[in-house]
């Protein structure tokens, strides 16, 4: 359904304002054979809580960003290839609700849809757009994934330790393998993880064992299949986490408003397709419940 798309006006038209929503802060999305399925707003879970971001799902990409001006301009705009991801439904959890993990070489994180129907449709488009293309380019899929860090709310004493506790001086650290909350001199040493990046990155103590025997052992996985457009980011693993800062905080505790859901662009029968700047328009209409981002 998704190929009838491929040389549409209608197709080409939503590239062209995803490209002007991001502006010069954006790169070029407009690629032959690439079609737009379906964008929305998706609650992800940052580092110290969760923020609103405006998710857009191409046939090969999944790209989010930040969102300055709903629906008119974005920026942080972050590029992931789908052959990278890998979901796995969450379980809902008190506030944190619809919610799934998108999994990926260099970063994963938890992104929660509005309502149970809006989640569904996110991971059954991102999981048939993945199941495609792989099929399709013969692109494998990745076969390491980078931990899911533990919010920094959830953690006031060291995870490794278990005696450090948090202040404003003794800081919280992530270890790049386990995701866990650590202190200083519980992530003193670094390990070389090239799916995050070409330098070594800061590891809790345990997994600097663990990892450190396994490559003695030549099991150390390395596995990552060197793509040109990868260098960017793993150089730059680091700093994907910059964007977690609170310096826009206004669109949190933005009301959610009907013209929020999520919509998915050629996803009714083929048949009724006919005019495709028409009918292919159709809205997953759902009642949408409003979200409370307040929470933690
Ligand atoms: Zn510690
Ligand atoms: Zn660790």
């Amino acid at each position: 359904m998704v190929d009838r798309l491929v040389n549409s006006e209608a197709n080409a038209r939503r590239i062209s304002m995803v490209e002007n929503c991001f502006g010069s802060s954006g790169q070029p999305l407009a690629v032959p054979g690439r079609v737009l399925v379906g964008e929305g707003v998706l609650t992800k879970m940052c580092r110290k809580k969760p923020k609103a971001r405006q998710f857009f799902l191409f046939n090969d990409i999944l790209v989010y960003g930040n969102i300055i001006i709903n629906k008119k301009k974005y920026n942080k705009q972050h590029v992931i290839p789908l052959e990278e991801i890998k979901l796995e439904s969450l379980e809902d959890e008190g506030q944190l609700r619809n919610g799934w993990l998108i999994r990926t070489t260099s970063k994963s994180f938890a992104v929660y849809a509005a309502t149970s129907t809006e989640k569904q449709e996110w991971m059954a488009h991102i999981n048939k757009c993945i199941e495609d293309l792989l099929r399709k380019s013969g692109k494998k899929a990745a076969e390491v994934y980078a931990a899911v860090w533990v919010p920094d709310s959830e953690a006031q004493i060291c995870m490794h330790c278990k005696k450090n506790q948090f202040t404003v001086l003794n800081r919280r650290h992530h270890c790049r393998n386990c995701g866990e909350v650590v202190c200083g001199p519980c992530s003193n040493k670094k390990f070389l993880l090239p799916n995050q990046s070409s330098k070594p990155v800061r590891v809790c103590l345990n997994c600097f064992d663990t990892l450190s025997k396994a490559k003695l052992q030549n099991n150390f996985q390395t596995s990552l299949t060197t793509r040109p457009d990868s260098k960017d980011r793993t150089g730059s693993a680091d700093s994907s986490w910059e964007e977690d800062s609170d310096e826009d905080e206004d669109n949190l505790n933005r009301a959610y408003q009907e013209a929020d859901k999520s919509k998915f662009y050629g996803s009714t029968n083929a048949g009724v397709i006919e005019d495709a700047d028409v009918t292919e328009e159709t809205t997953i209409s759902i009642d949408q419940k409003k979200i409370d981002h307040k929470g933690h």
